[in-house]
């Protein structure tokens, strides 16, 4: 259950009243995106036939704790029941996670008991057990479950599930969390499980975009709603308090979606590295503004949306104009700004076949011919590869990318 922070208004929707890091109330809106549909949920052609889901997708910022979180929670059951993103897909991605291994490796080279919450497809997992260590994984959707090659726990993380590990298994010496904190709405119980099942040196690694680095970037499209929060160490320290945990060091990634940090937490009372005090000074100075950066952050995002829209109805109507990347963020700016394509270039085997959720927008394998002019890369924060994949499908038009700012490459 989520805490006491919330009204009902659907059996789906529940609206955010209190801050789920420090129980604040007076929480300020600085960005309202509309009602969407859910910036994962593919549809079949089925599913078309059927009346689609959708919530308001808004955002609001904490005056006590610095959290910003979105103003309504759609339940987990309907995020997460089928999820079609499977993080083994990308390059770029893979080799960070093979990083993870390797330092992890380095560090801990006699063999580790690893447990991966919302383990996806087990990607990760497999490369620690290749590295020699043992894995656990933890995920609620059924279909990453199905082509998982690791032991998994279908399950979504709990304090009963952490139990129920430490009973047939043993304590963990790694917990590694890859973006999945910022879509948990009791992070209380989130963080009281990681405390059951680490070991007393064990160590967990919570890894999720950075609030400053999504105001940087405008990065818009990061706001969905499976992302609850947007996390940055001094909201984080206030969801730590009382659960037996410290935060300990940080680590980050600036060109891993879009500014991605790593958390450092282990049990007890300790100590916060250098680079996580520096961290939490660079937070203080933005937080000392107050609301002034996130209401800043909302214009120039309602302004993005605006003359993406423009730039796109500008093309000439003879121009095709297609997607490439059947990405969530795509899928949330497509929709924000109303902007339909004739399909998107995906090739997931998961997604092509389906329609984007909102638009309707094909996915399809590969370019169709005669090819398209203009390709939108949604997926704007792995521009670089995509545009190289597009050029080896035989692309040759224009790159066109809608943020940080609207431009063409
Ligand atoms: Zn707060």
């Amino acid at each position: 259950m989520p805490n006491e922070g919330f009204v009902i208004t659907s059996p789906d929707i529940t609206e955010v009243i209190r801050c789920r890091a420090c129980g604040g109330s007076d929480l300020i809106p600085y960005l309202d995106l509309g009602e969407q549909a859910l910036a994962n949920a593919f549809l079949t052609k089925e599913d078309l036939l059927r009346d689609e889901f959708k919530a308001p997708l808004g955002v609001q910022w904490c005056p006590e704790c610095g959290l910003s979180q979105l103003t309504h929670v759609v339940s987990p059951e309907r995020l997460y029941s089928t999820y079609l993103y499977a993080s083994g897909a990308n390059p770029a991605w893979a080799a960070h996670q093979q990083a993870l291994v390797d330092a992890v490796t380095a560090l801990r080279p006699e063999k580790q008991f690893v447990v991966e919450i919302a383990s996806n497809d087990g990607t990760l997992l497999e490369r620690f057990q290749a590295a020699g260590h043992g894995v656990l994984g933890v995920e609620p959707a059924k279909n990453l479950v199905d082509c998982s090659t690791v032991p998994t726990v279908h399950r979504f993380w709990s304090p009963a599930v952490a139990e129920g590990i430490v009973q047939f298994h043993e304590l963990a010496d790694v917990v590694v969390a890859q973006n999945v904190f910022g879509h948990v709405d009791d992070t209380r119980s989130f963080l009281q499980a990681v405390a059951r099942i680490l070991a007393d040196e064990g160590v967990c690694l919570i890894e999720c975009p950075h609030i400053l680095a999504l105001l940087d970037q405008n990065a818009v499209d990061t706001i969905y709603h499976e992302h609850l929060s947007y996390w940055g160490l001094r909201s984080l320290l206030y969801a730590v308090a009382g659960t037996g945990l410290s935060v300990t060091h940080v680590e980050a990634f600036p060109d891993l979606h879009g500014g991605t940090m790593r958390y450092y937490l282990q049990l007890g009372d300790r100590p916060m590295s250098r680079a996580a005090q520096n961290l939490l000074e660079r937070e203080e100075n933005v937080y000392r503004l107050g609301v002034g950066p996130y209401l800043n952050f909302g214009r120039r995002a309602r302004d993005i949306i605006r003359r993406f829209r423009e730039w796109v109805t500008d093309i000439p109507d003879e121009q095709r104009v297609v997607g490439y990347g059947a990405s969530a963020k795509g899928n949330v700016l497509l929709q924000a700004a109303d902007v339909n394509l004739d399909y998107l270039v995906d090739d997931s085997p998961l997604k092509a076949g389906r329609y984007s959720p909102g638009l309707h927008i094909p996915v399809v394998e590969t370019f169709q011919s005669p090819l398209p002019d203009v390709c939108v890369l949604l997926a704007w924060n792995w521009a670089e590869e995509l545009k190289t994949q597009a050029t080896a499908k035989g692309f040759r038009g224009r790159f066109l990318l809608p943020l940080p700012e609207p431009h063409y490459e």
